[in-house]
């Protein structure tokens, strides 16, 4: 399987990273949507939300928590978080990834 996210993952595939530890990378947007526009990964590899079960339940709840703490280091008051899900819900690349998005 070739999946891109994968592959930043293992730093195959260069990025821009933001910050990283053992289950999660946080990476910046190639083509960013505010001032900062992050991706946050499992460097699991879980195609989508759809795809998340109960024995996701401790990975997912500390993505939440990630997100959160990435949110605050980058000094944002406010901002939004975003997942794609599915074709139909805008998902162009099939590694859950959670957007993070913040002007200020
Ligand atoms: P989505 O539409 O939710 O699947 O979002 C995929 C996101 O990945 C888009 O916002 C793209 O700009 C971003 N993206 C695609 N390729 C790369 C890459 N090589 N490095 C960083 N971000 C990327
Ligand atoms: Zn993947």
């Amino acid at each position: 399987m070739d999946c891109l996210f994968c592959n930043i993952a293992t730093k195959k595939v260069s990025s821009e990273i933001v910050t990283e530890d053992e289950d999660f990378l946080a990476f910046r947007d190639i083509y960013p949507k505010a001032r900062i526009h992050l991706l946050v990964i499992p460097k699991r590899h879980i195609e989508s939300l759809k795809d998340i079960g109960g024995r996701d339940s401790d990975l997912i709840g500390r993505l939440m928590l990630k997100v959160a703490e990435i949110a605050r280091e980058q000094g944002l008051e406010g901002y939004k978080v975003g997942i794609n899900v599915g074709k139909k819900g805008g998902q162009e690349v099939d590694h859950l990834h959670i957007h993070l998005l913040g002007n200020a």
